[in-house]
């Protein structure tokens, strides 16, 4: 297994200096591509909140593209086109259906619209192996890109018997050469994978640093909604490891207390319409 913190060229030297006198490596724009959304269970993101049987929400499909000078990265690879048959497996084509999705909502389309090819892409950066985040990572098999996910998680995506276990599926995955990291990394300047499981024993955030934006964590599943994160806190559902969940979701607010980050989060149907979104707006 290799291990991309080694594997990365050494950063360029392009650092600024920031309003807060700080000198800090910023990256060039981020676009904030959303994929449509899918149908879930409202309780498995916040514990408790239905009663009487499922209580079915929007749950926005969040992926993001970060340009820098030394390379682009993409975050996450939302659902794909054939969810309706490849999630068959998990009986779960019914769980979480993919059916807020428009023809001009697919990541495929969207990149294209955005002007950016698949070659152009540096690295593909999984937050977790889900089908809702690895769904597309099929698309990249055959180009130059860097797969990466956090250690942990390959092994445990690789690791257990049969095609499918809660949410991951091996199919999505299992013909990617995936390079991993471990411990917190910046695989570009400006771009910093941070471990934050819980959700899945290998989940990552992403922080990225602006010039004008300022820092921006993506949490990905690590956290659901602005509710979780609170404070006070609100506990998920669907959870693999509870005590980690906790422990990470302090170490991202000692972050976002540290860099005044903006969080945004995994799947926020009341933060997506605050966001800009590319191709018409760009963070930078
Ligand atoms: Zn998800």
């Amino acid at each position: 297994m290799s291990d991309i913190g080694r594997l990365c060229e050494p950063i360029p030297e392009v650092a600024i200096v920031s309003t807060k006198g700080l000198r800090m490596r910023t990256v060039d724009r981020l676009g904030v591509v959303v994929c449509g959304a899918m149908h879930c269970d409202r309780s498995s993101m916040v514990v408790g909140s239905n009663s009487a049987g499922p209580n079915w929400v929007e749950s926005p499909s969040l992926c993001v593209l970060v340009e820098t000078s030394a390379g682009t990265v993409l975050w996450d690879t939302s659902c794909p086109r054939d969810w309706r048959t490849r999630w068959e497996p998990q009986g779960g084509n019914l769980a979480n259906p993919y059916d807020l999705v428009g023809d001009d909502e697919y990541l495929d389309v969207q990149l294209n619209n955005i002007g950016v090819g698949l070659d152009e892409i540096d690295y593909v950066v999984f937050s977790h192996l889900h089908i809702d985040h690895a769904g597309n990572g099929h698309l990249f098999k055959d180009t130059n890109a860097k797969l990466i996910c956090s250690a942990d998680e390959k092994e445990f995506a690789f690791g257990f018997d049969g095609p499918f276990a809660g949410g991951h599926l091996k199919r999505d995955y299992e013909d990617l050469s995936l390079e991993t990291v471990s411990g917190d990394t910046e695989i570009l300047p400006g771009v910093t994978l941070i471990q934050a499981p819980g959700h899945t024993v290998g989940s990552m955030a992403m922080q990225v640093d602006l010039e004008d934006s300022g820092t921006m964590i993506f949490t990905s599943d690590s956290v659901f909604l602005g509710e979780n994160f609170g404070p006070p806190v609100a506990k998920p559902g669907f959870v693999t490891d509870l005590r980690m969940w906790f422990a990470s979701v302090e170490k991202l607010r000692q972050i976002q207390e540290r860099t005044d980050a903006t969080m945004v989060f995994g799947h926020d149907a009341e933060q997506v319409p605050r966001l800009k979104r590319a191709p018409e707006m760009w963070y930078v």
